[in-house]
């Protein structure tokens, strides 16, 4: 069932680089909405403040080349200092929020004098509590972006996500359409998954007709994209990773040392590099591109020209 896009006044694609929320995006064209209403919101990571630790170098300049392809305003928002600072908190208090609005860039939250300390990486589990990363830097950055902002209150919002039943039983359990956390007596927001039963072959189709050029990442090989150190990397990942990236790889092994925790609960970094192997068909343009914090190619790809990326058929590892 498709919502009735005349009742709101903005909606709120969601984005992370990947596929699905790109197909998102994608949809609403195909759906005839006026692009006035949209926009994009992507949640950097590792932040603003100088850090790099979990993403792709690229995505943000990915996003933003998708955006102003198809002349859509795109807000990016953040926790501060991003996943490395959260993840080194020993005593501290959680970090402000910052987030792009039309009128410029704003700031909230982060005054709560609790302190806390985490000192080891995001636990593997459905559970928020324990998957610390996506409550903290998506999915609480994002509500946040919208509580405080007036130009929502009183107005009706639809926010938008891609996710999808195929890549996991949590998400197969998801609403497709509900209200949003942020819904209050103020101001009205819903939730919406238009992609949430679609398959990955529709996804790729919806992509190859419109000629966006797929993240990098899904030329390497990787099936899904989010975070380049997702902590529900696979062996072969791992492998892959330590092969084009191995500097930020050995970052992240010092910290499992340092914590005397690993990510996964039994293996270290080192023993999944081991016992992975890197993905076929690595090139090096690919790699430079994946790497770059600029993104120089057309983000419509010429005529032609399009091709199904490797990581259309790789391994769908990655967040429940
Ligand atoms: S992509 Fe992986 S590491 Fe990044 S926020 Fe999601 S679960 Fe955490």
């Amino acid at each position: 069932m498709l919502p009735d896009f005349q009742f709101y006044d903005t909606i709120i694609v969601t984005g992370s680089g990947g596929k699905d929320s790109l197909a998102c995006l994608l949809y609403l064209f195909e759906l005839g909405i006026s692009k006035e209403k949209i926009e994009i919101w992507h949640h950097l990571i590792d932040g603003r403040e100088g850090s790099c630790l979990m993403d792709w170098r690229c995505t943000e300049a990915y996003t933003r080349a998708i955006a102003e392809a198809f002349d859509v305003p795109i807000y990016y928002s953040w926790l501060e200092g991003g996943f490395e600072r959260e993840m080194l908190r020993e005593n501290t208090t959680k970090a402000p929020t910052w987030f792009e609005t039309p009128d410029g860039l704003c700031r909230a939250g982060g005054t709560s004098p609790k302190l806390g300390t985490r000192l080891k990486f995001p636990q593997q589990g459905a559970s928020l509590t324990v998957r610390w990363c996506s409550a903290y830097l998506k999915i609480d950055v994002c509500a946040i972006a919208i509580n405080n902002q007036s130009r929502f209150s009183g107005r009706r919002t639809l926010v938008i996500s891609g996710e999808r039943a195929e890549e996991s039983a949590n998400r197969a359990s998801y609403a497709e359409f509900e209200p949003d956390r942020t819904h209050a007596n103020t101001r009205h927001v819903d939730r919406w998954r238009p992609v949430l039963h679609w398959r990955t072959e529709q996804v790729w189709n919806l992509i190859r007709r419109y000629r966006v050029s797929p993240h990098p990442a899904y030329r390497l090989g990787f099936g899904r994209v989010s975070c380049q150190f997702c902590i529900f990397g696979s062996d072969h990942q791992w492998a892959t990773l330590w092969l084009i990236d191995p500097e930020r790889v050995e970052r992240l092994i010092a910290y499992e040392e340092q914590f005397g925790l690993t990510i996964h609960r039994s293996m270290s970094i080192r023993e999944r590099i081991q016992r992975g192997t890197p993905y076929p068909l690595l090139n090096l343009l690919d790699i430079a591109a994946a790497l770059d914090d600029r993104f120089i190619e057309p983000a419509i790809v010429p005529k032609g020209k399009w091709r199904l990326p490797a990581g259309a058929n790789g391994e769908t590892c990655g967040s429940p």
